[in-house]
């Protein structure tokens, strides 16, 4: 979708700050970050948000999952993150192609209001 900012990220018309990719999803670091580590990872495929996804959707979904401790670990938060998926009006998402925050650092998370 070219109006999808995070599509023109997947195609490399817009820079961000790669820590992983294969192919099907990327992470990235956010350009606001609300912790020290603050990592989105999203698929490659064009997915709206955890309101639209279908059952053919669940590898994708798991890949996402299955690599945040990798992706956590090696961006400097080796002893545990937070994985948040804001979704739709309520979830006050903004970007329209799902992804899932990464948040940690060296200290715990505290108890975070709609930042991320
Ligand atoms: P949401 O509120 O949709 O869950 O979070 C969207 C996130 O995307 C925000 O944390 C925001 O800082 C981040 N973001 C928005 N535009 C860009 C961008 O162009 N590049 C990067 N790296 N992050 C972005
Ligand atoms: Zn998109």
């Amino acid at each position: 979708m070219s109006d999808c900012i995070f599509c023109r990220i997947v195609d490399g018309q817009i820079p961000a700050k790669k820590v992983f990719e294969d192919e099907d999803i990327i992470a990235f670091n956010d350009i606001n970050p609300a912790r020290p580590v603050h990592v989105l990872v999203i698929p490659k495929k064009h997915i709206t948000s955890l309101a639209t996804v279908t059952p053919e959707d669940a590898p994708i979904l798991g890949k996402v999952l299955l690599k945040a401790n990798e992706i956590a670990t090696a961006q400097g938060s080796p002893d545990g993150f937070r994985v948040i998926i804001n979704t739709g009006r309520v979830g006050q998402q903004e970007v329209q192609h799902l992804h899932a925050h990464i948040v940690g650092g060296p200290d715990p998370v505290g108890p975070m209001l709609k930042r991320i």
